[in-house]
């Protein structure tokens, strides 16, 4: 789904990695890349150009954060956005105070309307439910029989005209529907309808009628995701003549290219509420626009990472330690503890690691990865006094038995943290007295 867009998304981002900050010029080469993937996605352009304008003024604007690098602050912005043009909330579905809710389908011939109606009187039933699906598509030969299929498959009461008795009158048999759905108890009501090839006036009119029969509590345009923004225009003509209340996107499992879902929201103003995304009853979903967005941008869990990064960020403690460093003071174990802290808060480190793309090859190591190792370090620390923490010479064996005592470890693990952290110590000056990091890999970005 969407995976042009995700890939050239992911590839403009990747050019960011490692820059310490973004000049105007970085921010511009940015833009015009993001710009020339939503144009190729088949975005709609007022969208574009609302979506790269909010980009550009947040990614140069005073929002910086100073938990994240560059690169990272722009995904995070894109993501907010893409959140943002997708319709921001999941919107639920309107119930009825007085049931039944009725839902009426409109939409194109093809957009996945009939298929749809079963889905979500499947989904409907599940949710503890009682529907009914009124077969009212009286123009494609066949739709009331698929219509009775689909509703068996998913085990769901099908209303469909008795032959004979106003057939050919879809308004008709949409208010019979629901006359029989509060007759028998049901409490929602799935009125599919007729679609055609195209937009026309008696096709409107129609649905203008239906709607007006049935009084319905939603009315939701199917939109095929396949078609890209022209179905967006035709969204936007049902919405003048039956006023939609919501949008339904079907064949999300083909290769959409992601026009006709980041546009739709703006150009209509109706929500998403639901994703289909296959032909099986069970291929659909309430849609949410953080998850949608984060699919696009389909990087692992790193949006649910600099989230958590920002969260355990803590400024004055970082930049405490920084002026330490500068002045050549010692990197102690009272520094090691905050700092240890400050990653723990972000959540069990073997989580973390698994967030982050690549990780995935490494699984069986991070199985064997024992969180609670690093309690026990953090124990030990504990159970020395501010003095011992940030002198370790003045740890004698009676210092050293006392804190194994109060850590519940044993006096090897105590020297064994001692020696490890004396050694780090020790590399820590000879890299500031000799300039750099020797045979180590980058760390930034
Ligand atoms: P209607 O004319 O709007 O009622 O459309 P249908 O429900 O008959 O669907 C038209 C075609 O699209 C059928 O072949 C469906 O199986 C197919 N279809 C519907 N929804 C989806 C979907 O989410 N994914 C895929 N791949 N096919 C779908």
């Amino acid at each position: 789904m969407f995976a042009s867009l995700s890939d050239r998304l992911t590839s403009t981002f990747k050019t960011l990695r490692g820059k310490g900050r973004l000049s105007p010029a970085d921010v511009d080469a940015t833009v015009r890349q993001i710009r020339l993937a939503l144009l190729d996605a088949d975005v709609s352009l007022p969208v574009v150009r609302q979506f790269t304008a909010a980009i550009r003024e947040r990614a140069l604007g005073e929002e910086v954060s100073k938990a994240l690098n560059p690169g990272q602050q722009v995904v995070k912005i894109v993501h907010e956005e893409l959140v943002r043009v997708l319709g921001g909330e999941s919107r639920r579905l309107h119930l009825a105070k007085n049931p039944p809710t009725v839902i009426m389908l409109a939409g194109l011939q093809g957009a996945g309307k009939t298929t749809l109606a079963g889905k979500l009187g499947h989904w409907l039933k599940e949710q503890g439910h009682s529907p009914v699906l009124v077969a009212a598509d009286l123009q494609r030969p066949n739709a009331v029989t698929q219509l009775q299929v689909t509703g068996e498959r998913a085990g769901v009461q099908v209303f469909a005209p008795e032959p004979g008795n106003g057939v050919g009158d879809p308004v008709s048999v949409a208010r019979r529907g629901v006359e029989h759905a509060r007759a028998r108890g049901h409490d929602v009501v799935v009125v599919d309808t007729a679609g055609r090839l195209g937009i026309d006036e008696d096709l409107m009119r129609q649905a203008a009628d239906i709607r007006d029969a049935v009084q319905p509590d939603e009315v939701l345009f199917v939109l095929d995701a396949m078609i890209g923004q022209s179905a967006v225009e035709t969204a936007k003509q049902f919405d003048e003549g039956v006023s939609l209340t919501g949008v339904v996107m079907t064949k999300l499992d083909g290769d959409a290219r992601g026009g006709a879902a980041l546009s739709v929201v703006t150009v209509t103003g109706s929500p998403i509420l639901f994703a289909s995304t296959g032909e099986k009853l069970t291929d659909f979903e309430v849609f949410h626009p953080d998850r949608m967005a984060g699919r696009i941008l389909d990087m692992g869990d790193v949006l649910t990472l600099i989230e958590q990064a920002e969260k355990a960020f803590d400024a004055e403690q970082t930049a405490k330690l920084a002026g330490k460093v500068e002045r050549g003071e010692d990197f102690t174990l009272s520094d090691f503890l905050e700092q240890m802290q400050a990653v723990r808060r972000m959540g069990p480190l073997k989580n973390m690691l698994k967030m982050l793309p690549g990780m995935g090859d490494m699984k069986e190591q991070l199985e064997q990865f024992d969180e609670r190792e690093l309690d026990r370090v953090e124990a030990i620390v504990r159970s020395m006094t501010p003095a011992e923490r940030d002198d370790l010479k003045i740890l004698n064996g009676s210092r050293r038995a006392r804190i194994a005592r109060g850590s519940g470890t044993q006096v090897s693990d105590v020297n064994g943290l001692v020696e490890r952290f004396t050694q780090a110590q020790k590399m820590m000056r000879q890299m500031r007295s000799g300039g750099g990091m020797p045979g180590m890999p980058g760390m930034g970005g």
